[in-house]
């Protein structure tokens, strides 16, 4: 009787390899930052109910391209280290060709730009409920 095959994990990194597979591809910083302008950005954060996305796609973050399941997740995924190192690094203007040509030696060189990042406003109930409250409470106060 031969020996059960055992499959061979040494040698090769597998979530390296995992994470290059074509369809684990996430989103590039370049195409993030053309996402982050008003109009994409708007349908991203307003996407249709998609049961075949995390979360029906109602919880999406921007900057990491991430589908999240509910909006506790989401909140809890703004204060990760991942979230913060993804907002640092969209700080640098993405490269361009213009850029290219600059160090080429065309025209003078100019550093990318570095700009702030911000996380995206959030739009959940708690916010309307804190002003609900205050309202009634001005309410009471007049009456
Ligand atoms: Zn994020």
């Amino acid at each position: 009787m031969t020996a059960p095959k055992r499959k061979r994990r040494a040698g090769r990194c597998q979530w390296l390899q995992k994470r290059w597979r074509l369809r684990n591809r996430k989103r590039d910083l370049d195409q993030i930052d053309g996402d982050l302008k008003g109009e994409n950005a708007f349908q991203l954060l307003h996407q249709e109910i998609d049961h075949d996305k995390p979360g029906a796609g109602q919880h999406y973050c921007l900057h990491c391209a991430r589908y999240f399941i509910s909006a506790e997740a989401l909140h809890g995924h703004f204060k990760t280290k991942v979230h913060k190192r993804r907002l640092k690094a969209l700080e640098i203007e993405p490269y361009t060709i213009e850029e290219s040509e600059r160090a080429a030696g065309l025209g003078s060189y100019v550093q990318p730009k570095k700009r702030k990042m911000q996380t995206q406003p959030v739009n959940d109930g708690t916010y309307d409920v804190k002003k609900e409250d205050v309202d009634m409470e001005d309410a009471n106060k007049s009456q």
